[in-house]
């Protein structure tokens, strides 16, 4: 049976992975996310004390630590050695290290690795920062989904409120700008829009709007 790879990459914040998961759904194909393998394996670099400029640390951790994905009810569990760790992979704090660890060659590398086995396996929408350029350069569809820095804060802000954490406005806004220019301007897989990537600017939409048009444009791509 022919596998059908999308990929989606965009900045923080932009919804790229309540669309997808969304998405994936509506086509019966397994969502990927890549930024909860980066998340892992920064709570692993932090568990065991190790600071992104620890290179050496850093490459021999490395081969001691399994991440892997397994999926339960069509939810996607992350396995840290075979401990399920998703539950503990969303913080900002965990979001923040993942983005320092992950500019690290041996630490992309290890990730790519992974990541194209899965994509070789099934039909699969992946997210990310570099799956159209780096991972999955001749996937089937690839859309680069963004949205204004100043409403994606505003959604994360709003995300926070409604679980109930105290959280500052502006003190978002600048954690998604730091993020932003740390994930654009890093020298290996740097995020930026694939030349063959369809662009799509989130801003005035609503969620189901995206996974519509994602959706469709899958379908008359796939299945015309
Ligand atoms: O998407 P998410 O916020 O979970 O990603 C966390 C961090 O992991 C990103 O800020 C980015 O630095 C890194 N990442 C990456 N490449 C990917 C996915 C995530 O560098 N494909």
């Amino acid at each position: 049976m022919k596998v059908y790879n999308v990929a989606i990459d965009g900045p923080a914040g932009a919804g790229k992975s309540t669309v997808a998961k969304m998405a994936a759904e509506r086509l019966s194909f397994v969502y990927v996310d890549t930024g909860s393998m980066y998340r892992a394996l920064a709570l692993a670099f932090m568990r065991l004390g190790i600071k992104p400029g620890e290179m050496s640390r850093i490459e021999d951790a490395l081969y001691g630590i399994d991440v892997t994905l397994s999926y339960r009810g069509g939810e996607q569990m992350v396995l840290l050695n075979g401990e399920d760790v998703t539950s503990l992979l969303r913080s900002q704090q965990v979001g923040d290290l993942a983005s320092a660890f992950a500019p690290l060659a041996p630490v992309r590398a290890k990730l790519l690795l992974l990541q194209r086995e899965l994509a070789g396996r099934t039909s699969v929408i992946m997210d990310g920062r570099d799956i159209g350029t780096t991972v999955l350069p001749h996937a089937d569809l690839k859309i680069y989904l963004t949205a204004d820095a100043k409403v994606r804060a505003e959604r994360r802000y709003k995300e926070l409120l409604e679980r109930g954490s105290e959280c500052d406005k502006e003190e978002i806004l600048n954690g998604i700008l730091t993020r932003d220019k740390q994930d654009m301007t890093r020298e290996i897989s740097p995020l930026r829009q694939a030349k063959d990537a369809v662009y799509l600017d989130a801003s005035h939409m609503t969620v189901d709007e995206v996974v519509c048009f994602i959706v469709n444009l899958a379908k008359e791509r796939f299945w015309p």
